[in-house]
Protein backbone atom coordinates (compact mmCIF):
# COMPACT_ATOMS: atom_id res chain seq x y z
CA UNK A 1 0.00 0.00 0.00
CA UNK A 2 1.46 3.96 -0.39
CA UNK A 3 3.53 4.09 -3.22
CA UNK A 4 4.05 7.10 -4.87
CA UNK A 5 2.51 7.06 -8.75
CA UNK A 6 5.14 6.77 -11.73
CA UNK A 7 5.00 10.74 -12.21
CA UNK A 8 7.24 11.13 -9.38
CA UNK A 9 10.53 11.93 -9.49
CA UNK A 10 12.76 10.46 -7.02
CA UNK A 11 13.42 12.13 -4.08
CA UNK A 12 9.86 13.98 -4.09
CA UNK A 13 8.51 14.96 -1.02
CA UNK A 14 5.14 14.20 0.05
CA UNK A 15 3.64 16.98 -0.46
CA UNK A 16 4.48 16.98 -4.32
CA UNK A 17 3.60 13.10 -4.34
CA UNK A 18 1.95 11.75 -1.99
CA UNK A 19 1.37 7.93 -1.21
CA UNK A 20 -2.16 6.64 -2.27
CA UNK A 21 -2.85 5.04 0.78
CA UNK A 22 -2.56 4.57 4.72
CA UNK A 23 -3.84 2.06 7.28
CA UNK A 24 -4.90 3.53 10.55
CA UNK A 25 -4.98 1.33 13.60
CA UNK A 26 -7.79 2.77 16.08
CA UNK A 27 -6.88 1.94 19.65
CA UNK A 28 -9.77 4.35 21.51
CA UNK A 29 -11.14 1.14 23.14
CA UNK A 30 -7.97 -0.02 24.65
CA UNK A 31 -5.27 2.84 24.84
CA UNK A 32 -8.25 5.41 24.88
CA UNK A 33 -10.45 4.53 27.89
CA UNK A 34 -7.78 2.51 29.87
CA UNK A 35 -6.83 6.25 30.62
CA UNK A 36 -9.98 7.70 31.10
CA UNK A 37 -11.16 8.18 34.87
CA UNK A 38 -14.92 7.00 34.47
CA UNK A 39 -15.44 3.18 33.22
CA UNK A 40 -17.63 2.47 30.45
CA UNK A 41 -20.57 0.08 30.48
CA UNK A 42 -20.05 -2.93 28.15
CA UNK A 43 -22.98 -1.95 26.24
CA UNK A 44 -21.41 1.94 25.33
CA UNK A 45 -18.13 0.12 24.47
CA UNK A 46 -20.25 -2.36 21.94
CA UNK A 47 -21.98 0.67 20.77
CA UNK A 48 -19.07 3.01 20.24
CA UNK A 49 -17.08 -0.29 18.51
CA UNK A 50 -20.17 -0.39 15.96
CA UNK A 51 -19.63 3.35 15.19
CA UNK A 52 -15.95 3.16 14.66
CA UNK A 53 -16.78 -0.28 12.33
CA UNK A 54 -19.76 1.50 10.47
CA UNK A 55 -16.87 4.24 9.13
CA UNK A 56 -14.61 1.92 7.17
CA UNK A 57 -11.85 1.37 9.92
CA UNK A 58 -10.36 -2.34 9.54
CA UNK A 59 -7.98 -2.41 12.50
CA UNK A 60 -9.52 -1.55 15.74
CA UNK A 61 -7.62 -2.39 19.31
CA UNK A 62 -10.95 -3.07 21.14
CA UNK A 63 -9.28 -4.49 24.87
CA UNK A 64 -6.96 -5.22 27.06
CA UNK A 65 -6.51 -8.61 28.59
CA UNK A 66 -4.68 -7.54 31.72
CA UNK A 67 -5.38 -8.23 35.49
CA UNK A 68 -8.84 -6.49 36.07
CA UNK A 69 -7.28 -5.10 39.42
CA UNK A 70 -4.32 -3.53 37.27
CA UNK A 71 -7.06 -1.78 34.52
CA UNK A 72 -10.49 -1.61 36.19
CA UNK A 73 -11.68 0.36 32.79
CA UNK A 74 -11.20 -2.56 30.99
CA UNK A 75 -12.53 -5.54 33.19
CA UNK A 76 -15.19 -6.82 31.07
CA UNK A 77 -12.46 -8.17 28.38
CA UNK A 78 -14.59 -11.36 27.74
CA UNK A 79 -18.01 -10.23 28.41
CA UNK A 80 -17.18 -7.37 25.46
CA UNK A 81 -15.82 -10.10 23.05
CA UNK A 82 -18.99 -11.85 23.70
CA UNK A 83 -21.08 -8.93 22.39
CA UNK A 84 -18.75 -7.28 19.50
CA UNK A 85 -19.98 -8.04 16.48
CA UNK A 86 -17.28 -10.22 13.42
CA UNK A 87 -17.25 -8.34 10.76
CA UNK A 88 -15.66 -9.41 7.71
CA UNK A 89 -12.09 -7.25 6.68
CA UNK A 90 -12.08 -5.85 9.91
CA UNK A 91 -9.06 -7.22 12.43
CA UNK A 92 -10.08 -7.04 16.35
CA UNK A 93 -6.83 -7.11 18.33
CA UNK A 94 -6.48 -6.94 22.00
CA UNK A 95 -3.40 -5.71 24.14
CA UNK A 96 -2.08 -9.30 26.25
CA UNK A 97 0.43 -8.89 28.82
CA UNK A 98 1.49 -12.61 29.39
CA UNK A 99 1.04 -16.05 28.40
CA UNK A 100 -2.31 -16.08 30.99
CA UNK A 101 -3.55 -13.00 29.28
CA UNK A 102 -3.22 -14.60 25.67
CA UNK A 103 -4.67 -17.93 26.86
CA UNK A 104 -7.80 -15.67 27.72
CA UNK A 105 -7.55 -13.85 24.52
CA UNK A 106 -7.93 -16.86 22.58
CA UNK A 107 -10.33 -18.66 24.37
CA UNK A 108 -12.23 -15.14 24.04
CA UNK A 109 -12.14 -15.50 19.86
CA UNK A 110 -8.86 -12.78 19.79
CA UNK A 111 -6.80 -13.80 16.58
CA UNK A 112 -4.36 -10.72 16.69
CA UNK A 113 -3.19 -9.19 19.43
CA UNK A 114 -0.32 -6.07 20.82
CA UNK A 115 2.30 -6.48 23.18
CA UNK A 116 4.08 -4.16 25.21
CA UNK A 117 7.69 -2.94 25.33
CA UNK A 118 9.28 -0.21 26.52
CA UNK A 119 12.78 2.21 25.71
CA UNK A 120 12.94 3.42 29.18
CA UNK A 121 13.77 1.40 32.15
CA UNK A 122 12.23 3.45 34.33
CA UNK A 123 9.03 3.80 32.50
CA UNK A 124 9.23 0.04 31.84
CA UNK A 125 8.99 -0.28 35.57
CA UNK A 126 6.68 2.20 36.78
CA UNK A 127 4.09 1.66 33.67
CA UNK A 128 4.23 -2.29 34.11
CA UNK A 129 6.14 -2.92 37.01
CA UNK A 130 8.91 -5.21 35.07
CA UNK A 131 12.23 -4.24 33.92
CA UNK A 132 12.77 -4.01 30.32
CA UNK A 133 14.84 -7.54 30.70
CA UNK A 134 12.08 -8.76 32.28
CA UNK A 135 9.44 -7.88 30.10
CA UNK A 136 11.74 -9.10 27.60
CA UNK A 137 12.08 -12.06 29.18
CA UNK A 138 7.93 -12.31 29.03
CA UNK A 139 7.94 -11.46 25.38
CA UNK A 140 10.19 -14.06 24.78
CA UNK A 141 7.80 -16.88 25.76
CA UNK A 142 4.40 -14.53 24.84
CA UNK A 143 5.49 -13.77 21.04
CA UNK A 144 6.33 -16.93 19.53
CA UNK A 145 3.59 -19.00 21.80
CA UNK A 146 1.23 -16.75 20.37
CA UNK A 147 2.75 -16.73 16.29
CA UNK A 148 2.79 -21.01 16.98
CA UNK A 149 -1.06 -20.57 17.29
CA UNK A 150 -1.25 -18.44 14.12
CA UNK A 151 -2.00 -15.23 16.01
CA UNK A 152 -0.50 -12.04 14.81
CA UNK A 153 1.58 -10.06 16.80
CA UNK A 154 1.87 -5.87 17.15
CA UNK A 155 4.32 -4.99 19.13
CA UNK A 156 4.04 -1.04 21.00
CA UNK A 157 7.89 0.10 21.70
CA UNK A 158 7.02 2.86 24.21
CA UNK A 159 8.59 6.32 25.06
CA UNK A 160 10.85 6.03 22.19
CA UNK A 161 10.90 9.94 21.78
CA UNK A 162 11.10 10.82 25.45
CA UNK A 163 10.21 9.42 28.86
CA UNK A 164 8.41 10.95 31.51
CA UNK A 165 10.67 10.20 33.97
CA UNK A 166 14.08 10.02 32.55
CA UNK A 167 13.80 12.47 29.95
CA UNK A 168 16.20 11.92 26.70
CA UNK A 169 15.60 8.07 25.77
CA UNK A 170 18.83 6.07 24.13
CA UNK A 171 18.07 6.16 20.42
CA UNK A 172 20.48 2.57 19.98
CA UNK A 173 18.94 0.98 22.48
CA UNK A 174 15.10 1.71 21.12
CA UNK A 175 16.09 0.38 17.37
CA UNK A 176 17.59 -2.88 19.10
CA UNK A 177 14.92 -3.76 21.32
CA UNK A 178 12.65 -2.95 18.02
CA UNK A 179 14.60 -5.29 16.13
CA UNK A 180 14.00 -7.45 18.80
CA UNK A 181 10.43 -7.43 19.12
CA UNK A 182 10.38 -8.29 14.63
CA UNK A 183 12.90 -11.22 15.42
CA UNK A 184 10.32 -12.82 17.89
CA UNK A 185 7.81 -12.54 15.55
CA UNK A 186 5.69 -9.38 15.70
CA UNK A 187 4.57 -7.95 12.20
CA UNK A 188 4.69 -4.87 13.08
CA UNK A 189 6.16 -2.18 15.78
CA UNK A 190 4.54 0.50 16.61
CA UNK A 191 6.43 3.09 17.96
CA UNK A 192 5.52 5.49 20.83
CA UNK A 193 5.62 9.19 21.51
CA UNK A 194 4.15 8.25 25.08
CA UNK A 195 4.40 11.79 26.31
CA UNK A 196 3.73 14.16 22.97
CA UNK A 197 7.30 15.67 23.19
CA UNK A 198 8.66 14.66 19.83
CA UNK A 199 9.06 17.72 17.50
CA UNK A 200 9.37 17.08 13.54
CA UNK A 201 13.59 16.97 13.56
CA UNK A 202 13.62 14.75 16.17
CA UNK A 203 11.35 12.27 14.59
CA UNK A 204 13.57 12.75 11.03
CA UNK A 205 16.73 11.55 13.09
CA UNK A 206 14.70 9.08 15.39
CA UNK A 207 12.96 7.32 12.22
CA UNK A 208 16.56 7.36 10.05
CA UNK A 209 17.94 5.12 13.09
CA UNK A 210 14.96 2.64 12.54
CA UNK A 211 15.05 2.46 8.97
CA UNK A 212 18.79 2.04 9.00
CA UNK A 213 17.30 -1.43 10.17
CA UNK A 214 14.13 -1.98 9.84
CA UNK A 215 11.99 -1.56 6.75
CA UNK A 216 9.33 0.92 6.82
CA UNK A 217 6.14 -1.28 5.98
CA UNK A 218 6.74 -2.64 9.57
CA UNK A 219 6.99 -0.11 11.57
CA UNK A 220 3.97 2.18 12.89
CA UNK A 221 3.89 5.53 14.55
CA UNK A 222 1.76 5.94 17.80
CA UNK A 223 1.86 9.82 18.77
CA UNK A 224 0.47 11.75 21.15
CA UNK A 225 -0.47 15.47 21.04
CA UNK A 226 0.23 16.94 24.31
CA UNK A 227 2.42 19.61 22.65
CA UNK A 228 0.44 19.83 19.53
CA UNK A 229 3.34 17.92 17.81
CA UNK A 230 1.63 14.99 16.48
CA UNK A 231 0.15 15.72 13.04
CA UNK A 232 3.36 17.27 12.23
CA UNK A 233 5.15 14.37 12.96
CA UNK A 234 2.72 12.19 11.32
CA UNK A 235 3.93 14.30 8.24
CA UNK A 236 7.65 13.29 8.75
CA UNK A 237 7.10 9.81 9.18
CA UNK A 238 4.75 9.97 5.46
CA UNK A 239 8.16 11.88 4.10
CA UNK A 240 9.74 8.74 5.18
CA UNK A 241 7.88 6.01 3.75
CA UNK A 242 5.50 4.99 7.39
CA UNK A 243 2.11 4.15 5.97
CA UNK A 244 0.66 3.06 9.11
CA UNK A 245 -0.23 4.71 11.82
CA UNK A 246 -2.38 4.86 15.34
CA UNK A 247 -5.38 7.31 16.31
CA UNK A 248 -8.11 7.35 18.87
CA UNK A 249 -11.10 8.89 18.24
CA UNK A 250 -12.00 11.99 19.57
CA UNK A 251 -7.99 11.93 21.21
CA UNK A 252 -9.71 9.89 23.87
CA UNK A 253 -7.36 8.91 26.75
CA UNK A 254 -5.76 12.41 27.57
CA UNK A 255 -2.24 12.41 28.92
CA UNK A 256 -2.09 10.85 32.10
CA UNK A 257 1.00 12.30 33.24
CA UNK A 258 -0.51 15.62 32.73
CA UNK A 259 -4.49 16.19 33.32
CA UNK A 260 -6.44 17.75 30.92
CA UNK A 261 -3.50 17.55 28.38
CA UNK A 262 -4.39 15.94 25.20
CA UNK A 263 -3.06 12.29 24.87
CA UNK A 264 -3.57 10.33 21.99
CA UNK A 265 -3.51 11.89 18.49
CA UNK A 266 -7.41 11.95 17.21
CA UNK A 267 -8.14 9.47 14.39
CA UNK A 268 -10.45 12.16 13.05
CA UNK A 269 -7.50 14.90 12.93
CA UNK A 270 -4.71 11.93 11.28
CA UNK A 271 -7.71 11.03 8.81
CA UNK A 272 -8.10 14.84 8.12
CA UNK A 273 -5.24 15.92 7.04
CA UNK A 274 -4.58 12.51 5.18
CA UNK A 275 -7.28 12.56 2.81
CA UNK A 276 -6.46 16.61 2.58
CA UNK A 277 -3.23 15.12 1.36
CA UNK A 278 -4.74 12.82 -1.09
CA UNK A 279 -3.76 9.41 0.85
CA UNK A 280 -6.87 6.92 1.22
CA UNK A 281 -7.25 5.26 4.30
CA UNK A 282 -10.84 3.92 3.87
CA UNK A 283 -12.75 5.70 6.23
CA UNK A 284 -15.68 8.20 6.21
CA UNK A 285 -14.85 10.96 7.73
CA UNK A 286 -18.29 12.40 8.54
CA UNK A 287 -18.98 9.04 10.20
CA UNK A 288 -15.82 9.23 12.22
CA UNK A 289 -16.84 12.74 13.70
CA UNK A 290 -20.37 10.54 14.62
CA UNK A 291 -18.12 8.06 16.52
CA UNK A 292 -16.40 10.92 18.27
CA UNK A 293 -19.61 12.51 19.50
CA UNK A 294 -20.62 8.80 20.99
CA UNK A 295 -17.36 8.89 22.59
CA UNK A 296 -17.65 11.95 24.05
CA UNK A 297 -21.30 11.34 25.42
CA UNK A 298 -20.05 7.95 26.93
CA UNK A 299 -17.06 9.43 28.85
CA UNK A 300 -19.03 12.69 29.91
CA UNK A 301 -16.34 14.87 28.94
CA UNK A 302 -15.06 17.51 25.99
CA UNK A 303 -12.81 15.81 24.36
CA UNK A 304 -9.80 17.54 22.24
CA UNK A 305 -9.99 16.15 18.48
CA UNK A 306 -9.59 19.46 16.69
CA UNK A 307 -11.90 18.32 13.66
CA UNK A 308 -14.64 16.79 15.41
CA UNK A 309 -15.43 19.80 17.16
CA UNK A 310 -15.33 21.94 14.58
CA UNK A 311 -17.36 19.92 12.06
CA UNK A 312 -19.78 19.04 14.96
CA UNK A 313 -22.67 18.41 15.04
CA UNK A 314 -23.06 18.34 11.15
CA UNK A 315 -19.52 16.99 10.34
CA UNK A 316 -20.25 17.21 6.52
CA UNK A 317 -17.57 19.13 5.50
CA UNK A 318 -14.34 17.83 3.51
CA UNK A 319 -10.85 18.61 4.11
CA UNK A 320 -9.30 20.95 1.64
CA UNK A 321 -7.34 19.26 -0.69
CA UNK A 322 -4.25 20.79 -2.41
CA UNK A 323 -3.65 17.49 -4.72
CA UNK A 324 -6.72 17.08 -6.92
CA UNK A 325 -5.82 12.67 -7.59
CA UNK A 326 -7.10 11.81 -10.95
MG1 LIG B 1 -1.43 6.13 23.44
Amino acid sequence: MGNVSEECPTGAGFLACPPDGAAVHEVALRDGLQSEPVTIDTGGKVALANALMDTGLTRLEVTSFVSPRRIPQLADAEALMMRLPRRSGIAMSALVPNLKGLARARSAGIGQIAVLLSASETFSQRNTNVSIAGMLAILEELVPAAVEQGVGVRGYLSAVWGCPYEGEVDASRAVDLATKLLELGCDEVSLGDTNGVGTPGQTRALLERFLDRIPAERLALHLHDTRGMALTNVAVGLDMGIRTFDGSVGGLGGCPYAPGASGNLATEDLVYMLHGLGVDTGVDLTRLCAAAQLAERLVERPLPGRVYRSLAPGCSQSPGVAHARA
